[in-house]
């Protein structure tokens, strides 16, 4: 089945003077119909600005995104027109995205009826189903948003997003603002809807415990580059990138009776000047003079899996300070 494929750099304007900033180079990734895909790294790698181009809401300065083999967005004199409402994005905040003034009901059918995806007499029953698809009643259809818990806005906005009926929907930290019990529950929510559309999905996370659940496959972003892709059992049994490794390593491991915390060392570098060379070097137990000197490229790292790391040249296994 075709997916969904990009190759992209964004562009930015950074407070006063404009600067190019390439928030994401060469990303080229491929989603096939009825996966999903993980998307994870810490804050400003890029993996939001990755969302809303694949969503159709920034255009890649070069590169494309195409679904089916059609692009989802189009610039024309710095506008932007995104091209089809079949990719949907779920964001962290769910309030900030409903309108506090309007019942929830006409919120969800807003997107329906101007695109004509729902005919006119059936948008008040398939409102209310989709309510009840959703885990919540069809009578909340009358309610305003600030009547709802956290969870029930993010079970509104996935309604939102499903009464357009997409064949994608791209997920940013959809359950990072949610107490634990309430991420589990949306999470099963998302798994149930995943089996029962059949749908294809980008989960956007900075949480490696919660993509886990959810996702086929995972791609590790770092400083607007991919640096490791692979099916999620693989990644979570043997990640290969030092990066992917030092993400594992700074999760909290629970039960453990003391709770291991290693934060990785250093700090993100800005993406306006990116650190030559393997941009993780600065950061990488094993650096050597060529990660200072060379970008590593995405090469096979197994059947099914790439890494951008020199050490993975040639398959050779990781020893400090081999590159
Ligand atoms: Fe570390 Fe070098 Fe691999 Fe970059 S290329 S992750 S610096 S070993
Ligand atoms: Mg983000």
């Amino acid at each position: 089945t075709p997916g969904l494929a990009e190759r992209l750099a964004g562009k930015f304007t950074g407070g006063g003077k404009p600067v190019t900033v390439h928030a994401l180079t060469d990303v080229s990734l491929e989603v096939t119909k009825g996966e999903v895909l993980g998307i994870v790294g810490e804050s400003g790698c890029g993996k939001s600005t990755l969302g809303r181009v694949i969503a159709g809401i920034h255009a890649p300065s070069s590169g494309s995104v195409t679904l089916n083999g059609k692009p989802v967005a189009d610039e024309r004199r710095g506008n932007i027109h995104k091209l089809t409402t079949q990719v949907q994005m779920i964001h962290q905040d769910p309030f900030a995205s409903l309108n506090p003034r309007m019942k929830v009901g006409e919120t969800l059918a807003e997107g329906p009826r101007y695109h004509g995806i729902i005919p006119a007499d059936q948008v008040r029953a398939r409102i209310r189903a989709l309510l009840e698809q959703v885990g919540l009643e069809g009578a909340y259809a009358d309610r305003l948003p600030h009547q709802f818990s956290g969870g029930q806005r993010q079970r509104i906005a996935i309604a939102r997003a499903l009464a357009m009926e997409p064949e994608v929907l791209v997920l940013d930290e959809a359950v990072a603002s949610l107490d634990v019990s309430i991420q589990a529950q949306v999470l099963n929510l998302f798994m149930d809807l995943r089996h029962d559309l059949g749908l294809t999905a980008l989960f956007i996370s900075h949480d490696l415990s919660v993509v886990r659940h959810v996702c086929d496959r995972v791609a590790i972003m770092y400083l607007g580059r991919l640096v490791e892709l692979a099916p999620a059992d693989q990644l979570y049994a043997d990640p290969r990138h030092p990066y992917t490794r030092a993400l594992f390593a700074s999760i909290p491991t629970v039960g453990t009776g003391r709770g291991r915390f290693e934060a990785i060392k250093g700090e993100i570098p800005s993406p306006i000047a990116p650190p030559p060379g393997c941009a993780f070097h600065p950061r990488c137990p094993f650096a050597g003079p060529r990660c200072r000197a060379e970008v590593p490229r995405l090469t096979e790292a197994g059947a099914a899996r790439t890494v951008a790391c020199h050490l993975n040249d040639g398959g050779v296994e990781m020893q400090k300070g081999a590159a």
